[in-house]
């Protein structure tokens, strides 16, 4: 951290920082400039409130240096982490794409639409048993059974099942029947969940909350792997902003800019994002050009009768089109898929 100190700072205030710097555990070296002194703090000030320097007489600013998260970080870890999803992984060469129902609606629409996009490409088998919908009125999943319907789909196909996990008390529940953990963007920010599945063996697939910076996306990751669990995804899926055409805005900037920054795999979600079936190949195809390191799509058997999401639901056909598509992508940017 660098503590910058007012001009005219008096020898008294500026001891007194190197004190508190050092009461910290903090190594202090100080540089007298003929204007003003700056403090350099050294050592890990994670824990380290910048407000203890800001609120001291005298100081005129404090930077900190490093990244707040830790473990997420480049700093922490150079090569890039490839977490399993079933048999397969994401963050390797192989681009992974998870895809399915938003809901899960019934065994036989999930047993078809799993198998179509297991022949198509996917790794994994997307589908919510427990929904967090917006209202409550709408369909909430069929937990459990919806569940059992998933895992049934899995073992039949081999794709890794991917479900959502919307309180601490479902997370043993949820992790005996599914591959991977999804923290939805509601619960990004749901810290007691993002500690239990933490200190659970399951990969984590953690979705960026709707209003959420790319740092409070990172710190909710830390959280996950402060407790042990190395395997987590970030999902970027749109964030709110000013435009209504699309349901959220798809910020594909964020790729590059979260992979600048972590060794963690980064997934793109163009589904939820855009809420429009008709932009979601566009996108697909824009998000491994932009480096994502696997997809997560919605495809419904017939979209116009799906229990949530139907409008932005790929029917089987599109879906195989869409692979495709991103195909040559994938190849032109150094990806399999
Ligand atoms: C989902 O992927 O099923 C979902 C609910 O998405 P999000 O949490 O991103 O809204
Ligand atoms: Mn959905």
């Amino acid at each position: 951290m660098i503590i910058v100190m007012k001009k005219g700072a008096t020898p008294e205030e500026i001891q007194h920082v190197i004190d508190r710097v050092e009461e910290m555990g903090l190594k202090s070296h100080p540089i007298y400039g003929t204007e003003r002194t700056v403090i350099a703090a050294i050592g890990d000030k994670r824990g380290v409130d910048i407000a203890f320097f800001t609120a001291a007489p005298g100081v005129e600013r404090a930077m900190p240096i490093l990244a707040p998260f830790k473990i997420a970080s480049l700093e922490a870890k150079k090569e890039k982490t490839e977490v399993p999803v079933g048999t397969g992984s994401i963050g390797g060469r192989r681009i992974g794409v998870i895809a399915g129902p938003c809901s899960v609606e019934n065994r036989d629409d999930l047993l078809r639409t799993a198998a179509a996009v297991k022949k198509a490409g996917a790794v994994g088998l997307r589908g919510g048993a427990f929904k967090p919908r917006t209202s409550p009125y709408a369909f909430q999943g069929l937990e459990e059974e919806g569940l059992k319907y998933l895992r049934e789909a899995g073992d039949r196909t081999g794709l890794a099942v991917v479900t959502e996990v919307i309180g601490e008390n479902t997370v043993e529940l949820v992790g005996r029947y599914a591959d991977m953990l999804q923290i939805g963007a509601r619960n990004m920010q749901n810290y007691r969940l993002l500690r239990a599945v933490g200190q659970g063996p399951k990969p984590v697939l953690l979705k960026r909350g709707f209003s959420a910076t790319l740092q409070e996306l990172l710190l909710a990751a830390e959280y996950v792997l402060s407790q042990g669990n190395p395997n987590v995804i970030l999902c970027v899926r749109g964030i709110r902003s000013f435009e209504t055409y699309t349901r959220f805005t798809m910020d594909l900037a964020a790729v590059p800019a979260l992979q600048e920054q972590t060794h963690l795999p980064v997934v793109v979600d163009p589904s939820h994002a855009t809420g429009k079936r008709s932009l979601v190949t566009s996108l697909c195809r824009a998000a491994v050009a932009a480096g994502a390191d696997g997809l997560l799509v919605e495809v419904h058997p017939e979209p116009e009768r799906a229990l949530s999401d139907g409008a932005q639901s790929l029917t089987f056909d599109e879906f195989e089109a869409m692979m495709g598509q991103i195909r040559p992508v994938a190849e032109a940017v150094g990806r399999t898929l």
